[in-house]
């Protein structure tokens, strides 16, 4: 999935490609909103745009080419993205009925 295919949401895919194209990313962000209205997905889609090591098939071996607005969606990065286990991405779910987590729980929650 990529930023086009995000729906009724396009003020944020808009937003967060600006913000790879134009090389101005912030060091975090934060989804916010009612359940079901893409919050992890537009996550994941981003952890892809920011991860992306290329398509395998087209992009020389050692070449990174850095954060795209159209991820490959067929290299490991974006692989392990879609399925929730990519190490250098992280989120964090909150709600109800979550107990909430400071500062120190979240920096605990880390991947090494
Ligand atoms: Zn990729």
């Amino acid at each position: 999935m990529r930023f086009e295919d995000l729906v009724g949401q396009d003020h944020v895919a808009r937003t967060l490609g600006n913000a790879i194209q134009t090389g101005r990313v912030a060091h975090a962000f934060l989804f916010t909103g009612v359940r079901g209205v893409g919050k992890t997905t537009s996550a994941r889609i981003l952890a892809k745009a920011l991860n992306c090591l290329g398509d395998p098939a087209t992009t020389p071996p050692g070449t990174d080419p850095g954060p795209t607005v159209t991820p490959c969606l067929k290299c490991t990065a974006c692989l392990e993205i879609a399925a929730g286990a990519q190490a250098r991405s992280s989120y964090h779910q909150g709600g109800p009925r979550r107990p909430r987590a400071g500062p120190a729980d979240l920096l605990r929650a880390e991947p090494p």
